[in-house]
């Protein structure tokens, strides 16, 4: 008679009792089969009616509002003695709003349908279905085998306004599966609070990171053995900030007709030389004579992304960037200056990405697209836990096709 439950729904232990159907909704009264101690299943029991639950099960046809109704009793054992509440083996937790098999078909769906229109579809609320993956994230995510892992990169994003705590994500991830193993709140030491017990059992040897930021400490102090590496990715990250703010700095200076015709060459300056096209080369070229310091700032950027390309191991890369810092304290852009110092402050950092292999860039600035894809969906900011456990989930999702 009820197999049909158990095919469809998943139910096992019921078999419904009556059926109402009115306004495209079907209401399914279920009755338990046998009442049994939850502890030692024994029938002996004595029952008393806790309170009737309403639980969504999957759509059937074109009625996509099922809800089997039940009452929950709690059992009095004559074996154990004991009270307990029974078992509803179709939900996945006391409180579920939704059977099994109906969370099992949103998490299946959600891979490529949005939150909305999942919710919109099966007549739920958003924040139901949000919970759902929620929930299935949190159990996924609880513990993260980090056993294998040798190499990290630490990156913080900006992920809004507010307070630094509010507005940065601290990211830990390995370098070579691409796998997030922390996401601390804010940035600096304390947004690492909890990665220590999760990497306590890598064999971590390798840390890759910004050169502007404090992590360098906690990983020399609870990772003596770890190599510190400012790689290729940071350190044009940083190269390129120091471009951004000379050009801003030189617009500020002139005169409005001036400023107007920077502003429309600025996309000269944001490329790469060799994704300047051909007939754009010679505006480049001008742009350098006019306005020296950001040609200067231009030219040198260039050079170091030279030295990446060309360098073949940790002694050209010495000489080389050596030669960058000389060449830099000579101009008179202060930018150049402190760029410099800091790659000599920095340098065996630096140069550690010739000894270790070229373990990130890609990778990281993949990783940077979708969290920016992320940021986008704009669900982190209503909660900022869930938003964290889809980071989590990032390495996983093609974010083209996801939603
Ligand atoms: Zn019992």
């Amino acid at each position: 008679m009820s197999t049909y439950l158990y095919y469809t729904q998943g139910i096992l232990d019921f078999q419904e009792e009556t059926t109402t159907y009115s306004e495209e909704r079907l209401e399914i009264y279920l009755k338990r089969k046998k009442h049994q101690c939850p502890k030692c299943r024994s029938k002996d029991v004595t029952l008393r009616v806790l309170y009737e639950r309403d639980v969504r099960g999957l759509p059937m046809g074109r009625i996509r509002e099922v809800h089997f109704i039940y009452t929950l009793h709690q059992v009095y054992c004559h074996r154990c003695h004991e009270r307990s509440t029974e078992e509803v083996p179709f939900i996945s937790h006391p409180k579920a709003r939704l059977s099994n098999e109906f969370e099992r078909t949103i998490l299946e769906l959600r891979e490529q349908v949005s939150i909305r229109a999942l919710a919109n579809y099966f007549h739920l609320r958003w924040h139901t279905v949000k919970e759902i993956e929620k929930r299935y994230l949190q159990h996924k995510f609880a513990t993260i085998d980090t056993s294998k892992v040798q190499a990290v990169g630490v990156d913080e994003i900006h992920i809004g306004h507010g307070q630094a705590n509010q507005a940065y994500l601290t990211i830990v991830r390995d370098l070579e599966s691409g796998a997030v193993i922390h996401v601390g709140d804010g940035k600096g030491i304390s947004a690492l609070e909890g990665a220590l017990s999760k990497l306590s059992a890598s064999k971590l040897q390798l840390v890759a990171m910004d050169m502007a930021n404090a992590y360098s400490t906690w990983f020399a102090e609870h990772f003596p053995q770890a190599q510190i590496v400012f790689d290729h990715f940071h350190v044009i990250k940083l190269m390129n900030d120091k471009l951004d703010h000379v050009r801003r700095r030189v617009t500020a200076k002139l005169d409005s007709m001036e400023r107007k015709h920077l502003k429309g060459l600025r996309f000269v300056f944001l490329k790469n030389e060799e994704d300047i096209p051909e007939d754009n080369q010679n505006i480049l070229h001008n742009l350098r004579g006019k306005f020296q310091e950001l040609g200067d700032a231009y030219m040198f950027k260039e050079a170091l992304r030279t030295i990446y390309r060309v360098a073949q191991d940790a002694y050209q890369a010495n000489i080389a960037l050596h030669r960058w810092c000389a060449m830099a304290e000579k101009t008179l852009v202060p930018e150049l200056k402190t760029m410099a110092k800091t790659i000599r402050d920095r340098l065996d950092g630096i140069v550690s990405y010739w000894t270790f292999g070229h373990a990130s860039n890609a990778s990281t600035e993949g990783f940077n697209n979708k969290i920016r894809w992320l940021i986008r969906q704009a669900y982190g900011f209503r909660d900022l836990e869930y938003f964290k456990l889809k980071i989590y989930q990032l390495p996983q999702i093609n974010c083209e096709k996801a939603l």
